[in-house]
């Protein structure tokens, strides 16, 4: 065999790639390409920051590639149109790729598969390159998938990995086989101005020294809001610039709490991914429905624009949701809060925030953003889907001394807690002094609104 092309998606990266060490296996030489599949422009789902963060990542892609010899190639749109043509420049007999769990990528595959059969090349879908456990790998005896986290725990903590693979010495690619230019961040507008840096090199980088003195604290600190100790890993597994098999292999050997406690997080990564796999339409439709008449753009208009900018009169929420436009990533207390917030406090639709989430997000994902979100409105895997957090206990638990609010409310700057957790307790020229909303809504009314609804029969 002369020829084989790796299309690389959600795995930028040259170490631990399974499809990539397939074709160098199996070939003379190998095209590793990408493409900017429009299909995903269509869908909305280029959002800049992930696009900025993805740029990153291929300009990192290509120079580990030219450091081995050989480059990256990058073409745009439609993605099984694509394939095919650089398959036949090249005169590539197999293509390899990564599975993937959404319904757009098992379209893709699909059509994709039958494409290249029509021109007589084999498509080879590698299991257990985005995820350390493959979806559909584990399942109890009366369902295609496990629908509550912990059972599917107990077995994902014994199931074997395989081993993490080297990345490649050398890559020899084809010449003639011609490359777009590679998309750079300075080129896009409406970014986060505090989005983190993409790319394999600074996916390693950041691992490495969260191993050294980040993971030992994380059992203890993951829940600090102002200490910000967890990995920040998330957008580098959503892009595969890091391996989820190598993360829990290389984690596992530092062991200890902090070690085991961030292990379990990549588990509810691999444990909503099987979920979507199993049940695509989760993406857009309840997983559990509730009946909910939710309240949408039009009949809560003003509350949602206040949620969006941060200015709903609650300070840990806001500060959560200034994070989130500032840095394009928010902390998992934060993102808890929020959405609960929205989804239950206001009793919005949970698709209104989720959208607002994948725009901004760095490492908005399909399968973790929305079952996450159906988790917190109760219509997803929540054993208890009717709970509501409450903004000012979770201030008091989450940032005692207020120091996260602080950070991210300049408006509040001054006040120490607890009055910066419950600025509308201030009264007169304090109160007065104050650019700072009211609270949209009384947390009793809202609580009351709630449970109202969900007593409907
Ligand atoms: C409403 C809501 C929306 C979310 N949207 C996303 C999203 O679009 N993309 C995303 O990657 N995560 C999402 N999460 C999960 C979680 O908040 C983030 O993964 C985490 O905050 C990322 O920060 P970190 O890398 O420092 O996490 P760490 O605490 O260091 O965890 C390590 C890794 O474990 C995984 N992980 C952690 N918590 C979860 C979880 N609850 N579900 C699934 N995987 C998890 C992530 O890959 C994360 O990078 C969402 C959570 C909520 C409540």
């Amino acid at each position: 065999m002369n020829v084989s092309l790796v299309l690389f998606t959600a795995d930028l990266r040259l170490h631990d790639h399974p499809p990539l060490r397939a074709a160098l296996d199996g070939a003379r030489q190998v095209v590793p390409l990408f493409v900017r599949d429009r299909a995903v422009d269509r869908a909305g789902f280029a959002a800049p920051n992930r696009r900025a963060f993805l740029a990153d990542c291929l300009r990192d892609l290509d120079a580990g590639l030219r450091e081995r010899g050989g480059r990256l190639v990058v073409r745009s749109g439609e993605l099984v149109e694509q394939v095919c043509r650089v398959a036949a420049e090249a005169e590539a007999d197999e293509v390899h790729l990564a599975a993937d769990v959404s319904a757009h990528a098992r379209r893709r595959e699909e059509s994709l598969r039958r494409a290249l059969e029509s021109e007589g090349v084999r498509l080879h879908v590698h299991d257990e390159v985005t995820t350390a456990v493959g979806p559909g790998t584990l399942a109890p005896a009366s369902s295609d998938h496990f629908a509550v986290f912990t059972p599917y725990f107990g077995h994902w903590s014994r199931a074997r990995l395989r081993e993490p693979l080297g990345a490649p010495r050398t890559v020899p690619v084809p010449e003639g086989v011609g490359s777009e230019e590679l998309p750079a961040r300075k080129d896009l507008a409406g970014l986060s101005p505090g989005l983190a840096a993409g790319g394999e090199e600074e996916g390693r980088r950041r691992f490495a020294s969260w191993l050294r003195s980040g993971v030992g604290t994380y059992e203890d600190g993951h829940d600090d809001l102002a200490g910000d100790v967890t990995s920040r890993l998330s957008p580098h597994l959503h892009f595969g610039t890091l391996s989820a098999v190598e993360l829990v292999h290389r984690t596992r050997q530092v062991g200890g709490l902090g070690a085991e406690a961030f292990v379990r997080q990549l588990a509810w990564r691999d444990f909503h991914r099987q979920v979507l796999a199993a049940r695509p339409g989760a993406a857009s439709a309840d997983y559990r429905t509730k009946h909910d008449r939710w309240r949408s753009e039009r009949t809560a208009h003003a509350e949602i624009e206040a949620w969006r900018a941060g200015r709903t009169g609650y300070p840990l929420v806001d500060a959560a949701m200034r994070q989130l436009s500032h840095e394009g990533w928010m902390h998992n207390r934060g993102r808890l809060l929020t959405a609960s917030f929205l989804a239950k406090t206001l009793y919005v639709d949970w698709r209104i925030g989720a959208r607002h989430f994948l725009d901004l997000l760095v490492d908005g994902d399909v399968a973790n953003n929305q079952l996450n979100w159906q988790w917190v409105a109760g219509t997803g895997t929540d054993s208890r889907p009717n709970r509501v957090l409450n903004p000012v206990t979770q201030a008091k638990r989450f940032d005692p001394d207020g120091a996260y609010v602080r950070r991210w409310l300049p408006e509040l700057a001054d006040l120490a807690a607890p009055a910066v957790h419950e600025p509308w307790k201030l009264t007169g020229l304090d109160r007065a002094a104050l650019d700072y909303p009211e609270p949209v809504v009384t947390l009793s009314e809202g609580l009351a609104r709630f449970r109202r609804a969900r007593e409907r029969p």
